[in-house]
């Protein structure tokens, strides 16, 4: 396997390739415990997952690839091509990977497993003050690691970048702060001209035929089942490369929207990892940007297509034709209606497109504030419950309704939450201009022509792999920079003026 060669691009190349396999191999036996794995076999995993972990690390860090980037470096390629963007981008992750202490590291992972532990306990006793001491030492940890990588003023912009290069606090400020004000008016306005919704529309589906119509409605937009799989898990995700793609989602018989969107969104995922560029998987071109840009992906396809009304003038008759006893008394313009439902929630992950974005800002501001040292670990499920109130518009019944009841803060992930808004932004954004660059999008869909969205998609993003920042592939694609502007354009259109999105198709 190691190359004789002299040119250092190949040598790096095969180096990254080495920890690419022991990475995928990871994510797999990842996979494997969220689908398929015995209770019993928990503990084997564990230990086969932090050997590969090991193994990964140490192949990155070692100094072969160290030599082989140095040596890259010094051929000083021309500042746009392949080998520059590769040779830039491994050494800002060697930088970042070797500035940690093994000791540091350790503590950390083992800290974690305690910490996420103690959540989960904390979360099922309603009980926030056995949880604190654990995320007050997360805090600790995080601000260190933000140290050690050259953060020490600014930790929260670290962790922010971690996710989404480019990214700071300061744009994520001014985006939220330009956004929160129109979406609360937008959220009320919609609340206020909804019908009522009936709590007895979906009843009985069976979970075969959910899975059915699932692998259809995914497969047809464009997921490829030779290369990716659908699986049932508790957490819907998207692990895997472009040869073998893995998305998993969950079935309730009286919740069928629940499972169609979790498996759109998990496609949208999927997608992006299909377009990638194979020949570059092990390298910086052919990853992911960050979470926004995955984000954005999966957002574009679960609501800007999949809660459209082209997407259902082509999927309602074979959505009615999988379920016909339960849809018999469910007419088109209700099936639609329960399809874009705004409600106020306590919950995060069950809220709809337009007010989670609001139990976004709640985190961001509070993360924000943590970090600052403007907010202690022990006043925080007050000041969650008064945030709530004033910005998602409702307080939580309790801390498990309430602080309790995201699981990021227990694992480490600071700085992660802002990620999801910015995929809505960018999400839109890119559904603007596409319809813009695609005259009669709409008008395909609903004859179940999905093709070209996912070329101009290949093309404008996933192509590109992580050649470019959040901020510089959005304006490379759009035109402009990130904005708030197209969320709510979109937004409006979609729930303020039905009829004019009827009339299109
Ligand atoms: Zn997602």
């Amino acid at each position: 396997m190691t190359a004789n060669t002299s040119d250092p691009h190949i040598r790096l190349r095969e180096r990254l390739r080495r920890v690419y396999l022991l990475r995928s191999s990871l994510g797999l036996l990842d996979w494997d415990q969220q689908v398929s794995l015995p209770e019993g076999g928990a503990e084997l995993r564990s230990e086969q997952s932090a050997l590969l972990a090991e193994l990964a690390h140490q192949t990155f860090v070692s100094n072969e690839t160290r030599e082989a980037l140095e040596a890259l470096e010094e051929t000083d390629p021309a500042p746009t091509s392949d080998r520059a963007v590769v040779a830039r981008l491994t050494r800002r992750d060697y930088d970042r990977a070797v500035r940690l202490p093994a000791r540091f590291v350790r503590e950390k992972t083992e800290h974690l497993n305690r910490s996420y532990h103690a959540w989960t306990r904390a979360r099922a006793d309603d009980d926030f003050a056995s949880f604190a001491p654990f995320l007050e030492r997360n805090l600790e940890l995080a601000r260190e690691e933000a140290g050690l990588q050259g953060y020490s003023k600014n930790p929260y912009d670290y962790h922010l970048d971690q996710h989404d290069p480019g990214i700071d606090t300061e744009k994520v400020t001014v985006l939220f702060g330009e956004l929160r004000e129109p979406l609360r008016e937008l959220a009320g306005a919609i609340l206020e001209s909804q019908e009522p919704a009936d709590p007895d529309l979906f009843r009985g589906f069976p979970v075969e035929r959910q899975e059915q119509f699932a692998r259809l409605a995914t497969a047809k937009i464009g997921f490829d089942y030779k290369r990716g799989r659908l699986d049932r898990s508790v957490h819907p995700f998207c692990s895997g490369d472009g040869r073998d793609t893995r998305l998993t989602t969950r079935f309730f018989p009286d919740n069928p929207l629940d499972s169609l969107f979790s498996s759109l969104h998990e496609a949208g995922h999927g997608l992006y990892c299909q377009g990638l560029p194979i020949e570059d998987c092990a390298t910086p071109l052919g990853e992911a940007v960050g979470m926004a840009v995955h984000e954005s992906q999966s957002r574009l396809w679960e609501n800007q297509v999949g809660r459209s009304r082209a997407f259902w003038t082509y999927f309602g008759p074979l959505y009615r034709e999988h379920f016909p006893e339960q849809l018999r008394h469910v007419p088109d313009d209700a099936l639609l209606a329960a399809i874009n439902r705004v409600s106020r929630n306590p919950i995060r992950v069950d809220s709809d497109e337009v007010t989670y974005n609001l139990h976004i800002m709640l985190r961001f501001e509070l993360e924000r504030t943590l970090f600052d040292g403007n907010l202690a670990v022990r006043d925080l499920p007050g000041e969650w419950n008064r945030l709530s109130q004033s910005i998602v518009g409702l307080e939580p019944a309790n801390d498990r309704e309430g602080v309790l009841q995201d699981i990021h803060w227990s694992s480490g992930g600071f700085g992660y939450f802002p990620s999801y808004t910015l995929g809505n932004l960018i999400a839109a954004q890119l559904w603007e201009t596409a319809r813009e660059a695609l005259p009669g999008l709409e008008d395909g869909f609903a004859r179940g022509e999905f093709g070209p969205l996912l070329e101009w998609l290949l093309k404008t993003i996933h192509r590109h792999g992580r050649r470019f920042e959040t901020d510089e592939i959005v304006t490379l694609a759009t035109g402009r920079p990130l904005s708030t502007a197209p969320l709510l354009r979109y937004l409006r259109e979609r729930y303020l003026a039905p009829h004019a999105d009827r009339a299109k198709v």
